[in-house]
């Protein structure tokens, strides 16, 4: 990373500060764990966009692309 704007860093010159700062704040809250619906715990991924799944009672199951619920 050679800029400060961290993992928007690829969007270059193309978004304005606003738009880049906004992608940065979700793709933090992409890259930690989640609560899972059905056991409570922070042990949610994300596997992909839409899908979620819990390392502590294994289920999978569909959310919203960028939040669980
Ligand atoms: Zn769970």
């Amino acid at each position: 990373m050679t800029k400060k704007v961290g993992s928007t860093g690829r969007f270059g010159a193309r978004y304005g500060k606003k738009v880049r700062k906004r992608v940065l704040d979700i793709e933090k809250k992409l890259r930690g764990w989640h609560k899972c619906p059905y056991c409570s715990k922070l042990r949610v991924k994300r596997m992909a966009v839409g899908i979620w799944k819990c390392k502590s009672c294994n289920k999978e199951f569909a959310g919203r692309a960028y939040e669980v619920k």
